[in-house]
């Protein structure tokens, strides 16, 4: 087996996104910056797996990349495993395994300790279209559908005549109402197991080389994802296992909820019946059309971060001192908060907080770099404020290099901007003095381990967590 660097990188020949292309992470230059930076043994690893046409590729690119979503409709699929490294962060160090489907982990070629030796995290993502939940109606209706469960020798005949008489009862029934035809809550556990007895036909279809459907891939996919993580843990225990859901944005809110019941259901039960009962998958709901990505990305990285718990207090200072009603600390590339208060998340606020990251960005790029000069949209100079109708305060400033504070309070309580400008100083300084802690713990550990052997692809620091 082997894999091939994707050469495509970033260029996407001009502006894409709400972000220039040129707009990202340097290196570290200056003495005003957090030195966030470590080297590359020490940084936090994520493995983006999952089925063909998953949707990898375009979370990759629509959140470390700033493509539009739009765009990622033109991207092009590839048969073999395509291993990405997004280096222009400094602060995850990601890469993308493209798994076409056919890899075979039990191939010795399969070097599955360097693989997920070094991971942090183990992100598994799962086509939510594919599912077929969503089609289920579909899926008890068409004639073509069904009549291809005739060829399956082995199938439970009552159910499949039962499936295909419901339909036709339907059809009788005095009332035209839709609601009649769809399936009632009587007829899912019996689709589910109808499925569940496909499964062993789909994949022996699949291997004949016949096409395949939506419930093949749904079903492959749970099984990658059992296969993935089983194998991922032998290896390292420590690895934090996400499943995205992804591409929700097609489905209504009764079917995310069924479709994240139902993957959640089969991949634990899969999982307990192999004896893994420890092994815990979180799951989310993502897609590239909404912030949902950037937020599950979000909870995926705070998970890697160790300094989460200092970061969330020192937050929660800041918020008591100045009136502070939500506060974001945001990585400004790719719109991933790395900390927030104590106070629970609503998806409106973080998406009003990254649209104003955008606006500080794309106004910054147009009229705040004169011509000729090097400079950066996003430095020591940054800082936004923006007053919406309902008296509320959007308050942006900069932390460093990569971070930036989003503070959302009431307009009245603003009235003492000197006061939250004057602990945002002594916050940002808290910050500083927490990577410097953590830089210097890094340097005497590297210090103590120098010519420390390699265990399975990573040193005597290397955990895969930031540390
Ligand atoms: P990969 O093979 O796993 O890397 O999949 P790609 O990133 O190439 O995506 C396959 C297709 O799914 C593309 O046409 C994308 O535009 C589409 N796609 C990716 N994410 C989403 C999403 O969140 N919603 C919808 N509707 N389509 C998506």
């Amino acid at each position: 087996m082997s894999y091939q660097d994707d050469e495509e990188g970033v260029d996407y020949g001009g502006h894409v996104g709400s972000f220039p292309k040129e707009f990202g992470y340097g290196g570290y230059d200056g003495e005003h910056d957090i030195t966030i930076t470590s080297t590359s043994d020490q940084k936090p690893r994520i493995l983006l797996m999952g089925l063909r046409r998953s949707g990898k590729s375009s979370i990759q690119k629509v959140v470390f990349h700033k493509m539009s979503p739009n765009e990622t409709l033109f991207l092009e699929s590839t048969n073999k495993i395509v291993k990405d490294d997004i280096n222009n962060s400094s602060f995850v160090q990601f890469q993308i395994w493209d798994f076409p489907g056919q890899i075979d982990f039990f191939d010795p070629t399969f070097d599955s300790d360097m693989i997920f030796g070094g991971c942090g995290a183990l992100v598994f993502v799962i086509d939510a279209q594919e599912t077929g939940i969503q089609n289920l109606d579909e899926f008890i209706d068409v004639d073509k559908d069904v009549s291809c469960y005739d060829e399956k020798e082995n199938l439970d005949e009552d159910i499949v005549d039962e499936m295909k008489e419901r339909p036709r009862e339907a059809e009788n029934t005095d009332s035209d109402s839709e609601e009649e035809i769809k399936p009632t809550p009587a007829t899912l556990p019996e689709a589910r197991k109808c499925i569940e007895q496909l499964r062993q036909f789909f994949l022996q279809k699949k291997n004949e080389g016949s096409p395949l459907d939506a419930l093949d891939d749904y079903i492959e996919a749970l099984h990658k994802l059992n296969l993935t993580v089983t194998k991922a843990y032998k290896v390292n225990p420590k690895i934090i296992f996400e499943v995205f859901i992804h591409k929700v944005d097609g489905l209504g809110d009764d079917c995310k909820m069924e479709t994240q019941r139902d993957i959640h259901q089969r991949a634990n039960d899969e999982l307990n019946d192999a004896g893994y009962d420890q092994i815990h998958l979180s799951l989310h709901l993502t897609s590239i059309y909404d912030h949902s990505i950037f937020e599950a990305f979000s909870k995926v990285v705070q998970k890697l971060i160790p300094q989460l718990p200092a970061l969330e207090n020192l937050l929660n200072i800041l918020n008591t001192n100045s009136a502070i009603e939500k506060s974001f600390l945001f990585d400004v590339v790719s719109k991933i908060y790395i900390a927030t208060d104590s106070t629970p998340v609503d998806m409106q606020s973080y998406e009003l907080c990254c649209d104003m990251i955008d606006v500080v960005i794309d106004v910054s790029w147009i009229y705040g770099i004169k011509e000729d000069q090097d400079a950066a949209a996003f430095d020591d100079q940054s800082s936004s404020l923006i007053k919406l109708n309902n008296g509320t305060v959007l308050y942006l400033r900069e932390v460093n290099k990569f971070l930036a504070l989003v503070c959302i309070l009431r307009e009245d309580n603003f009235d003492h901007k000197g006061i939250i400008d004057y602990n945002f100083l002594c916050f940002r300084e808290a910050i500083q003095q927490v990577f410097e802690l953590r830089n210097k713990l890094q340097h005497n550990s590297t210090t103590n381990s120098v010519g420390s052997p390699m265990v399975n692809g990573k040193n005597s620091l290397g955990d895969g967590h930031l540390s």
